[in-house]
């Protein structure tokens, strides 16, 4: 499992090498995407060059793939490094250029780089079996296009450093005006009274492509109630299920807000039904 590809070329990945003039290096200017992809099968494959696609346009980047060649890469990654469970990773930079300077060069190629690495079996819809986690909480601190998949992660770093070193694993996150955004590294839903809720897009929120798929199987299905509205910090401290959604994770059981129990501290039944719609529709989309 080492093949990567960089501008062009497929190799090992120890020879990928990156002038350290890249704007990705200098800037973080660059954008990225996660593909899951199961036994040779990818997850969301269009919904991720979609928002991939979204987020080089709002920073001007421009590569002049087609979606077919994107495709192509990631099936050729998938070949190359064996059909295991694996997370595609692709990431685009403005490039590397001669002089460190903000201003967009006139005259730049993207780097493109992709490569592969391996990630948990797809999880089960089985209460016995789900991966559950604690959370920290805290006032969110990044910038306000959260909307982009940038590179420029720094703020996710810190707020999921927090929920480690509380001994959590991973930090819901919160706005001035104490509502729920998502969490470091996953959106968020919350479950009252038998209906599901989260968070509505905006320039605060990743548009997380499980949270998509997620709602799209909910109302297809239409016997689980789902909302898209502001939440607030008090109704996530009351609700009596907690989920953080990844596509890594899919749709993952919070058992503990800052130390204190979610409903009655276990993995809850709306988790079981929606990952079962989940995991019977993964590959639909
Ligand atoms: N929010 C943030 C900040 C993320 O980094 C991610 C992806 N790890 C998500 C939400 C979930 O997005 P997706 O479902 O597309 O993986």
């Amino acid at each position: 499992m080492n093949t990567a590809y960089l501008n062009g070329k497929y190799m090992p990945i120890e020879q990928a090498k990156i002038s350290p003039l890249d704007r990705g290096f200098l800037f973080g200017d660059s954008v990225y995407e996660v593909v899951p992809s199961y036994a040779g099968k990818l997850v969301g494959f269009m919904p991720h060059l979609q928002r991939m696609n979204g987020g080089l346009e709002a920073i001007g980047i421009s590569t002049g793939w087609s979606e077919k060649q994107w495709l192509d890469l990631c099936l050729k990654l998938i070949q190359e490094n064996g059909a295991g469970n694996l997370g595609i990773y692709l990431q685009i930079s403005r490039g590397t250029y001669e002089s460190r300077a903000h201003r967009f060069p006139d005259k730049v190629t993207p780097t493109i780089f992709a490569f592969c690495f391996e990630i948990a079996a797809a999880p089960v819809a089985d209460k016995t079996l789900a991966k559950t986690y604690k959370v920290s909480t805290a006032r969110d601190i990044r910038w306000d296009r959260r909307d982009i998949k940038s590179t420029s992660l720094l703020g996710n770093v810190l707020h999921y450093q927090q929920g480690i070193e509380q001994g959590n694993q991973e930090t819901l996150l919160y706005n001035e005006h104490n509502e729920l955004t998502e969490a470091s590294s996953c959106n968020a839903f919350i479950v009252k009274n038998g209906t599901v809720i989260t968070p509505l897009l905006d320039h605060q929120k990743l548009p997380g492509i499980t949270r998509q798929i997620l709602i799209d199987v909910l109302r297809n299905d239409g016997k689980i109630p789902i909302e898209e509205r502001v939440v607030s910090m008090e109704e996530v401290a009351e609700a009596d299920e907690v989920w953080i959604t990844s596509s890594s994770r899919e749709i993952a059981p919070v058992i503990a807000i800052d130390s204190v129990p979610v409903g009655n501290g276990q993995v809850g039944d709306i988790w079981l039904a929606a990952q079962t719609l989940f995991s019977a529709n993964r590959f639909n989309y």
